[in-house]
């Protein structure tokens, strides 16, 4: 038995910090005086369009569950028979006891959606583009990306160690001027967002595409906001909805997580791309397979997609509603996406702003640097399939005031 140490023995926990430590202070202490200091709130959907708050009931306009279909009940389903059926957990990688059919399954399924040969699951969206971009570039690669693309691209290209070169947002005479300064003998990727997830426009994807033809690269085309919510009848996200056709250079990456409404990522592609990833990907080898639950509530998904077009469409009626309305308080707004910004440029003034629409009711997220540029601090408001005209009248008027 290990004889017990009465307290007054035991070592004393050092009460000053380690070397270096003082930064962190003074860090925090900087980013408060700039407004920048961010912190988690804990909001719980009170059923959606509602959250509750520490502040009480607020409708929410920052979700990017852009269907509510995180409370559907196919989900919720799917989700909770695979618990019963097959446990909580898989207790392995994907390469070592992880795989269970119903990745399979879903992997299958994200290739009919996204009608590519082959696709791969990923446990996250950031995980997968971390994945794919250092699964597939080298330090001999160069990697021309949009300046505004999501932080996880650009953290992949980093991690990659390419020949990494930002080209101004959507600006495809600057990406054709950097790929025409590509030597002969580098591969060369393009990278950017379909729906940009800060401003909610396009990227010029037919211009890209064609560049990457002429150009003889290869091109990652993030969907986070466009699946779901843009398309057809397939409502697979912005390839679809300009009818570009499958093409073996393209890998399409998106995630589960917003308008699918669960959780994950997929990656969609021709054969040796998804062949190849599952040999390199870091973040696809070395972590966890995700658990049933989470995949069959994301094939679920998938189905509710095809079957229930119905969301996408109410989504679309709230979105050129709230640009009737905003252009009766005199705001000339065109959406291209659930995603509107409602750029106040300064830091301060946009979270007094944000306290200001809460206070009133609403929940809209005040976005700062780093995660988008200087001095464009922004509301940025989503809408949902959930939300009804008079909420959206509401918010419409609450930013009268405001503006
Ligand atoms: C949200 C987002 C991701 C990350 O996806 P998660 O599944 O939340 O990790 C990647 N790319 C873009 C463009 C995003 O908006």
């Amino acid at each position: 038995m290990t004889p017990i140490t009465p307290e007054s023995e035991q070592t004393p926990i050092a009460l000053c910090e380690p070397f270096g430590w003082s930064h962190f202070y003074a860090d925090a202490e900087d980013l408060r005086r700039q407004e920048r200091l961010r912190s988690c709130r804990t909001v719980s959907p009170a059923p959606r369009p509602w959250i509750e708050s520490n502040e009480g009931r607020l409708l929410d306009f920052c979700s990017n569950d852009y269907l509510g279909l995180s409370q559907h009940l196919r989900l919720k389903t799917a989700a909770t028979q695979a618990i019963e059926n097959l446990g909580t957990g898989t207790g392995g990688a994907r390469l070592i006891g992880g795989t269970l059919p119903l990745h399979s399954q879903l992997e299958q399924a994200v290739a009919d959606w996204k009608q590519t040969p082959a696709a791969l699951v990923f446990n996250s969206g950031y995980q997968a583009n971390i994945g794919v971009i250092t699964g597939l570039c080298d330090r001999h690669t160069v990697i021309l990306s949009d300046k505004l693309n999501h932080a996880s691209l650009i953290d992949g290209a980093i991690m990659s160690r390419a020949d990494h070169h930002r080209y101004g947002h959507g600006d495809t005479d600057h990406l054709e001027r950097l790929l025409k300064q590509i030597p002969a003998d580098k591969p060369r990727w393009i990278v950017t967002d379909s729906v940009f997830s800060m401003d909610g426009d396009l990227a010029p994807l037919k211009t890209i595409f064609a560049l990457a033809e002429q150009y003889d690269a290869g091109l990652i085309v993030d969907e986070a906001h466009g699946s779901g919510v843009l398309g057809d009848d397939r409502s697979s996200g912005l390839w679809e909805y300009l009818d570009l056709p499958h093409s073996p250079r393209v890998l399409h990456v998106g995630t589960f997580s917003k308008a699918l409404g669960g959780f994950g990522a997929y990656v969609a592609g021709s054969e040796i791309l998804i062949q190849t990833l599952v040999q390199r990907s870091r973040s696809f080898i070395y972590s966890t397979s995700l658990p049933p639950s989470v995949i069959d509530a994301n094939l679920s998904a998938l189905e509710v997609l095809r079957g229930e077009p119905q969301h996408k469409l109410k989504l679309w009626e709230n979105i050129r509603y709230f640009e009737q309305c905003m252009s009766h308080i005199g705001l000339t707004i065109q959406a291209n996406s659930a995603i509107i910004p409602l750029i106040l440029g300064d830091d301060a003034k946009t979270l007094v702003a944000s306290q200001t629409l809460q206070d009133a009711g609403f929940y809209v997220q005040a976005i700062r640097p780093p995660t988008v540029p200087q001095g464009s601090a922004r509301l940025r408001i989503t809408l949902s399939a959930c939300h009804e005209p008079e909420h959206i009248n509401g918010l419409c008027s609450a930013l009268k005031t405001l503006l």
